[in-house]
């Protein structure tokens, strides 16, 4: 219910944001169509649009879909955290960072889904996240706190830039192509500030894999809807792909953090993007996505989001695969086992003491 409550805010978000209008004002919500102010029984997580059967109560008009989608999905994304972090583990720092993050990436679905882009706010707050998740892992001195020898929200960091600025760069230089958007760059950034860079790679590769399935899908379903003259003309509008400078410049932006301080300090954005960081595009309300275009933002948020909900099962699979592919697994599992002995278990669980894992059970 909690999550639910955060989706309906993420709704906000999501119509608000892009279209640079204040998360604040108006302080209630009201309805686009009519102008009626929303009252508390409309505005009920998941509960209102059901019993208004997804219409406004005053005028009738439709209340897309997606009001409810993302209530529902924020609710199970974040009882998976809760699950995995209050109930199996008690770990609340880790669920609050992952909570507000993955709030943050479902809005970055839906925004990204529709539009084609990403608010820099959005980014800047899940570095802010994993920063500030780093700065609590130092003062209760964990071990996690460090990787590599540096922070590990700084390591992420450096990760997320590397591995997706990297892409662009390739796919630029290879092809000729513009291979990824900058607004991934700086998500994949703040992904990696907040999962740490092992965690923040499986998601990258969850992404990936995500994005072949389901985009494969997406392209064959709009493709059917198009038709044949709409692909051509898209086929043949001339092709300017961005130069390897500013790529370049761009990128070493992202790596300093410069779009981040710029959001705050607007002069040195515009000086160094060339544009305004609130500055809304002209054409977005009428823009209209390509037919074959498929945004790989929406797979990186999901694929982090899941990362979010599932993280030690994913560490523990790819833990598990790298033992297998490296012969390794007969010595760690004898290695535990021994460990576990020692204390001397009760002579009624020996019978269970073979495996490693009832083992610990039992102790
Ligand atoms: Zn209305």
């Amino acid at each position: 219910m909690l999550g639910a409550t955060i989706g309906s805010f993420l709704n906000v978000v999501i119509y608000r944001m892009p279209r640079g209008m204040s998360l604040s004002e108006p302080r209630h919500s009201i309805c686009p169509k009519c102008r009626h102010r929303l009252s508390g029984a409309d505005l009920i997580p998941l509960f209102s649009w059901l019993m208004l059967a997804g219409k406004c109560r005053y005028c009738q008009v439709k209340v897309p879909g997606r009001y409810f989608a993302v209530e529902l999905f924020t609710g199970v994304v974040w009882a998976a955290i809760w699950n995995q972090y209050f109930i199996n583990d008690a770990d609340w720092p880790r669920a609050i960072a992952y909570m507000a993050a993955s709030a943050a990436l479902v809005a970055i679905i839906w925004i990204d889904w529709e539009l084609y882009l990403i608010p820099d706010q959005i980014n800047a707050f899940l570095a802010f996240v994993g920063i500030a998740y780093n700065i609590y892992l130092y003062s209760v001195n964990s071990p996690f706190k460090e990787t590599w020898g540096m922070p590990s929200a700084l390591a992420g960091w450096l990760v997320g830039v590397a591995v997706l600025w990297g892409i662009a760069f390739l796919g630029r230089l290879l092809f000729g192509k513009d291979a990824m958007g900058h607004g991934d760059i700086k998500m994949a950034r703040g992904i990696g500030a907040v999962l740490f860079p092992a965690v923040a790679l499986i998601s990258f590769g969850l992404a990936v894999v995500l994005g072949a399935v389901l985009g494969i899908a997406q392209v064959l379903w709009l493709r059917t809807r198009a038709t044949s003259a709409e692909v051509e003309e898209e086929d043949e509008e001339p092709y300017v792909p961005e130069s390897l400078g500013s790529l370049l410049k761009c990128g070493f932006g992202y790596l300093i953090g410069i779009d981040i301080i710029g959001l705050f300090y607007v002069p040195l954005y515009e000086k160094w993007y060339g544009e305004n960081p609130y500055a809304v595009p002209d054409d977005l309300e009428t823009f209209e996505a390509g037919n074959t275009m498929i945004p790989f933002g929406p797979y990186l948020a999901l694929g982090a989001i899941v990362a979010t909900m599932f993280s030690q099962q994913l560490v523990q699979g790819v833990d598990n695969y790298l033992n297998w592919a490296t012969g390794r697994r007969v010595e760690i599992h004898r290695e535990k086992s021994a460990g576990t002995l020692s204390p001397g278990p009760r002579s009624s669980d020996v019978g269970l003491m073979s495996c490693g894992v009832t083992t610990e059970l039992c102790v």
